[in-house]
């Protein structure tokens, strides 16, 4: 074997490997890019839970024509041009992968127009003919990519798509968390022709709770307890409910991006741990919550995972404690509501 450098396609293709897992990680992508474009109202349409098909519009900034190739090539994004630009991210995107790495493993066609231009136009890219093609079309301003057939040039990574249920459970769970940290867009979503969930963005002071309650229910907003505390460049702010009946929910967003991480999951855990002796207390697995950290994003790495699902802190016990401090004042807090309750 002699070594040489793969075709784009191949890379493409093994780099799509690691951020299209299935249709819900495609429409992870794609509405992380609405949202950085400044959308307002993101519609999304898929048919067969995603396999069949995926479309997404936004009404953002949009794309110039003489752009519309370029955003379907690799290592190419708007959203930074330096290392000191990675080195404080505060767009949800910022690898120039996601579309390259899509139109490997699918049909996908990107249509847009940006306010600057009258029309309209499209680019079309097909898995291994990688040459986009340009043509005129009508769209108002703003953006919508097309995804169809799924994996239908990658026999392997198709058979791991599940059924239509499946996948169409996945998807609306990553539409639940964006809609989630972005209470003033607006979300349709369609399956197979049916509205099946609409997030409306509420015209009231406080658009979160109301988002809150359309997608988590009104028990968990009447049972939660109000989490906020800001400390130097750390600001927290979220809901929890120490007891559910419901299968838990755990959403932890740092900047807008939902993260998994176990850092921040032991500082929570550790201050209900401590609280035990409360009226309160918890174990993790009946422990529900909505939670956003907001830090300098020149403290926090997002460049940890290619799918972002993880960060890291600079200063990682600094967040610890300031976390597990919000939280344990939070908590006492409702515990004196309850004893002057008694009183
Ligand atoms: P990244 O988001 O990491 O920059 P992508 O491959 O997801 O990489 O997108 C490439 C580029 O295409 C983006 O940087 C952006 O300029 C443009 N783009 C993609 N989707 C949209 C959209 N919905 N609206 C406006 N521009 C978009
Ligand atoms: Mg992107």
């Amino acid at each position: 074997m002699t070594i040489h450098i793969l075709p784009p396609e191949l890379a493409n293709q093994i780099a799509a490997g690691e951020v299209v897992e299935r249709p819900a990680s495609i429409i992870k992508e794609l509405v992380e890019n609405c949202i950085d474009a400044g959308a307002t109202q993101i519609d999304i349409d898929i048919e067969q839970g995603g396999c069949k098909l995926i479309r997404i519009r936004d009404n953002g900034c949009g794309i110039s024509k003489s752009e519309l190739a370029l955003a379907l090539a690799r290592h190419a994004t708007s959203k930074i041009t330096n290392l000191d630009d990675l080195e404080a991210i505060v767009s949800l995107g910022f690898r120039g992968e996601a579309l390259a790495s899509i139109s490997s493993v699918s049909r996908l066609t990107l249509t847009s127009r940006p306010q600057s231009q009258t029309d309209a136009w499209q680019v079309y890219a097909e898995g291994r003919e990688m040459t986009p093609i340009i043509k005129p079309a009508s769209h108002p301003v703003g953006t919508t990519v097309e995804v169809l057939d799924i994996f239908y040039n990658t026999p392997a990574r198709r058979r791991f798509l599940k059924t239509e249920k499946t996948e169409f459970s996945h998807i609306d769970e990553v539409i639940r968390r964006i809609a989630l940290a972005y209470p003033n867009i607006a979300f349709n979503f369609q399956h197979n022709g049916k509205l099946v969930k609409q997030y409306r963005v509420s015209q009231s002071s406080d658009p979160i709770d109301k988002r809150i309650v359309t997608v988590c229910g009104t028990t968990f907003m009447q049972k939660a307890i109000k989490l906020s505390w800001q400390h130097d460049n750390l600001s927290i702010n979220g809901w929890i409910v120490a007891k559910t009946t419901q299968e838990p929910m755990q959403y932890f967003y740092v900047n807008g991006r939902i993260v998994k991480d176990r850092l921040l999951n032991h500082a929570l855990k550790q201050a209900f741990q401590e609280r035990n002796k409360s009226s309160i207390h918890s174990t993790d697995q009946t422990l529900s919550y909505i939670i956003y950290l907001e830090v300098d994003p020149h403290q926090v790495d997002v460049n940890v995972h290619p799918a972002k699902h993880e960060v890291r802190f600079h200063e990682s016990r600094l967040v610890h404690d300031f976390v597990h401090q919000a939280v344990v004042m939070a908590l006492q807090q409702i515990e004196q509501q309850t004893e002057q309750l008694k009183e």
